[in-house]
């Protein structure tokens, strides 16, 4: 199995060789065609299976295809528990579109706002973020969800012992009913199964 078999785009396989990925991860060669194919994702994945250019390649394909020629709506939003997994989604995901015209940031808290409402103002396409510092900002209207067609929900188990539920539901309710979501979770508790079966439509199981 190669990523050109899995339907992506010559531009991202480009930035993938050059990262010196030679064969697709199980999760990616099962999660990628769904996710190509519009469907929603509950995916069991621990860090270091590769999740992260999972939901991210196909996303850009989706993105790059669907292009609007002069608006730069916020699309596809990327929720991660904590900073440091915030900053390092946001640099995978700028590392995957080096060859193609989509711009993204990351926003998290315990840092100054600022800078991050400059660059949201600028028009993003992918934004990274954790909860609380989103909402925020989206409070101060420095961000709108009205135009979100993709949502990702990374290590969804850690945000909800996080406390971040609340939050969440906030967030999620600022968006179009009709999305694609993507939920990413190393354990499968109780409380996960509720949040998953209030947030994704008929999804696809993916295990690794
Ligand atoms: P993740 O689980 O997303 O945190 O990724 C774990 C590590 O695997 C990261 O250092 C990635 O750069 C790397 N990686 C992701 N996909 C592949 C692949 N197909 N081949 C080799 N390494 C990969």
């Amino acid at each position: 199995m190669s990523f050109k078999s899995l339907g992506l785009s010559d531009a991202l396989i480009k930035a993938v060789e050059e990262k010196g990925y030679t064969t697709p991860s199980p999760i990616q060669q099962k999660a990628i065609p769904h996710i190509l194919e519009g469907k929603d994702i509950l995916a069991s994945a621990q860090t270091g299976t590769g999740k992260t250019a999972g939901f991210t390649l196909p996303v850009l394909q989706y993105l790059t295809a669907t292009k609007h020629p002069k608006y730069r709506p916020l699309r596809v939003l990327i929720l991660t528990p904590t900073r440091e997994l915030a900053a390092q989604v946001h640099e995978n995901v700028r590392e995957y579109s080096k060859y193609v015209d989509i711009r993204s940031t990351v926003v998290f808290g315990g840092v100054k706002a600022a800078s991050q409402i400059k660059t949201l103002r600028q028009g993003v396409d992918i934004l990274v973020a954790t909860p609380g510092r989103l909402l925020d900002l989206h409070d101060q209207k420095a961000v709108s969800f009205k135009r979100v067609d993709v949502l990702i929900l990374d290590e969804a188990d850690r945000m909800l012992d996080m406390g971040f539920a609340r939050d969440l539901n906030k967030i999620i309710s600022f968006m179009p009913t009709k999305r694609q979501n993507l939920m990413f979770s190393a354990t499968f508790s109780n409380d996960i199964k509720k949040l998953a079966s209030g947030i994704l439509h008929n999804p696809v199981e993916v295990e690794t």
